[in-house]
């Protein structure tokens, strides 16, 4: 979708920091980051929201979390531990609308989130 952030990320009509891409996933450094590592992990297809998941994605979603293991592995995090997030819609504070998986370490993480 030309008028989606991070499809112009997958096609590289706006530059980013890519640290894994394989695929159906690219991986990338976000640009205000929460925690000493903040990576998004996006599929190259345009999904919206989790909510617009169908079955034939199945595959995709397993490919984004077996990315952000090899990028918590590649980064140095995995043993220290690092969180995973997808949010879903405008209350859990989604503000781009192509699915993306956050992956944060670095720091003590807290729980409940905010
Ligand atoms: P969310 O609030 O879950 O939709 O997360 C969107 C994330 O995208 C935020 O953490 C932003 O900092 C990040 N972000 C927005 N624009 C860019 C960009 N051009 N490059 C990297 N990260 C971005």
């Amino acid at each position: 979708m030309s008028d989606c952030l991070f499809c112009n990320i997958v096609d590289g009509t706006i530059p980013a920091e890519i640290v894994y891409e394989d695929k159906q996933v690219v991986a990338f450094r976000d640009l205000n980051p929460q925690a000493p590592l903040h990576v998004l992990l996006i599929p190259k297809k345009h999904i919206a929201t989790l909510n617009d998941l169908e079955s034939e994605d199945n595959a995709v979603m397993g490919a984004l979390i077996l990315a952000a293991k090899k990028v918590a592995e590649a980064e140095g995090v995995a043993e220290s531990g690092y969180r995973t997030v997808i949010n879903c819609g405008e209350q859990a504070g989604q503000s781009v609308y192509h699915i993306h998986l956050h992956l944060l370490a670095g720091r003590q993480m807290q729980w409940p989130p905010g």
